[in-house]
């Protein structure tokens, strides 16, 4: 059993205001892990308080001095690794090996790149008689969503850290454990008191209030798009900067001449990996009609090579988040089937043997027209739909014909084929004959549409917590010239 009863505010663990209570459960087992304190509005008062406070000061620590600071992070969070592995196995499910592999590594990985950028990071610049500052836009709302709890934090408090601004950080009510070993790393690393706050607490009290804050200059939210509406409408009222990583429904564009082995059976990878609770899955793979039969057949082989178990088992799909991910998922792979797609693996139910847990059998559909729901929702577990195509300004048209714009994947024979068709489609990251592999910790991270406003990672991450400010007659004509 873990606790997590206090909050991290102005750099000590205190006793919430909010009385109400949480209980963790464990997806692999449904019984209780742990529990939390969710907050009320005084928390938010509390906290916001603190990080207006520090502002003043941390906004104006040298560059050199926020280096040393992130390199601290950066030492702290090594030192807590296998915690935080743990912590994300007992609160997600997530599979030991991707916690090793993936859920830790990859924050690690967005720390040191933004520790690079930050040592040459250009924040000022001369232009006619004008010098253009960056500077840190001020106290920030950061709320976050329990898929990749602690990457999807880290593209947040990092960067801002970065840039000199303060923090309120509301995590997921389903991923407490990481957040809380998160903000012991940075009281560890000897964060000023007031810059980095964390409180507990569910989106309409803890969420609302920090979003329609007056003393917050900016809010950024990852999560459903539905969250991410209500986030903007409450802070429309005080002007705030909101950004917003979304929801997604990706293509996967196959084309006739692509390596089709590979193509289909890392895209069926993708779709199962964390159990398909990943805002970028290729969800949607739209294939040649002439090539259907083939396609269903890797897809189908693949998919029977991933194992579905308990996060120490060494399978690949581990358990959903919770019983209402898992409720809802059941509904939509049934809605596929009533709605005529055709199965190809998969479907209701738990799988065998696995009785106890929010286990899924990862499904397939084929047949699966761009109208049918599990082409239209982001389903959020492991749920492939496969849609053919008979040319290539269908296939495009079938993958912009959805309200989001995460990612989207291209596969074909040359990569300038691949790069032609992908500048067709609407996405804020296109990855073109990729396999699992194909990050770019530097490149935007973000969406178009509905999955979002601006962009994280690398020094677009920087840009999400900066404004510029125009000192005009910084020089004199006379000098511009
Ligand atoms: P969610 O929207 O339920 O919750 C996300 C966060 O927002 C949580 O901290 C939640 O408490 C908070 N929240 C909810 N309602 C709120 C409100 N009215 N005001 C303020 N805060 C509120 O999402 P989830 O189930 O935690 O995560 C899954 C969703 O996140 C999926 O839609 C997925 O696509 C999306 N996501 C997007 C990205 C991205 O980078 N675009 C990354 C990961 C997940």
């Amino acid at each position: 059993m873990r606790d997590c009863v206090k909050f991290y505010i102005d750099g000590r663990w205190v006793e919430p205001v909010g009385t109400g209570k949480f209980e963790v459960i464990d997806p692999a087992t449904e019984r209780v892990a742990g529990q939390l304190r969710m907050g009320a509005a005084e928390d938010v008062n509390r906290a916001v308080t603190a990080a207006r406070r520090a502002f003043d000061t941390y906004s104006r620590t040298t560059r050199e001095q926020r280096v040393e600071l992130l390199q601290r992070v950066a030492a702290q969070f090594e030192a807590r690794k296998a915690d935080l592995q743990a912590a994300v196995t007992a609160e997600m499910g997530c599979p030991n090996w991707l916690a090793e592999q993936a859920q830790v590594p990859l924050p690690a990985t967005h720390i040191n790149v933004a520790i690079e950028l930050l040592k040459t990071y250009a924040f000022d610049h001369l232009s006619g008689i004008t010098m253009v500052s960056k500077k840190p836009i001020g106290v920030c709302a950061l709320i976050t969503p329990w898929n990749w709890p602690i990457s999807l934090a880290i593209t947040k408090i990092i960067p801002a850290l970065a840039v000199g601004c303060t923090m309120v950080w509301k995590p997921s009510e389903f991923a407490p454990f990481s957040a809380q070993i998160l903000a012991e790393i940075m009281e560890a690393a000897k964060v000023p008191p007031g810059v980095f706050n964390m409180i507990f607490g569910d989106g309409p009290t803890v969420g609302a209030a920090l979003s329609s804050h007056p003393e917050v200059d900016a809010v950024s939210i990852t999560g459903s798009t539905r969250a991410g509406v209500e986030v903007a409408r409450n802070a429309a009222a005080t002007v705030k900067r909101v950004h917003q990583e979304l929801g997604g429904k990706s293509p996967n564009v196959i084309l006739e001449d692509a390596d089709l082995e590979k193509a289909v059976a890392s895209g069926v990878r993708y779709m199962f990996l964390n159990s398909g609770q990943t805002c970028s899955v290729p969800s949607r793979m739209i294939v040649p009609r002439s090539k259907l039969e083939q396609v269903v057949a890797i897809a189908k082989a693949t998919a029977e090579t991933l194992q579905v178990g308990p996060p120490d088992s060494g399978a690949f799909v581990g358990p959903l988040v919770n019983a209402s991910q898992w409720n809802r998922v059941q509904q939509l792979i049934q809605k596929g089937i009533d709605e005529g797609a055709t199965l190809v693996v998969g479907g209701v139910g738990k799988p065998a043997g696995l009785a106890q847990g929010y286990y899924v059998k990862p499904t397939i559909f084929s047949d699966v027209t761009n109208d049918m729901t599990i082409a239209r929702e982001e389903i959020f577990g492991p749920v492939l739909a496969i849609e053919p195509y008979d040319s290539v300004d269908e296939a495009v048209r079938i993958a912009n014909d959805t309200p989001y714009g995460l990612a989207a994947y291209v596969h074909a024979g040359t990569l300038e084929k691949a790069r032609e068709v992908g500048s067709r489609i609407r996405a804020g990251q296109v990855c073109l004959n990729g396999d699992l592999d194909l990050l770019d910790p530097h490149s935007p991270f973000g969406g178009c549409k509905m999955s979002g406003n601006g962009r994280e990672w690398g020094a677009f991450g920087f840009e999400a917590f900066l404004e510029e400010t125009a000192y005009v007659g910084y020089q004199p004509a006379s000098a511009a010239s």
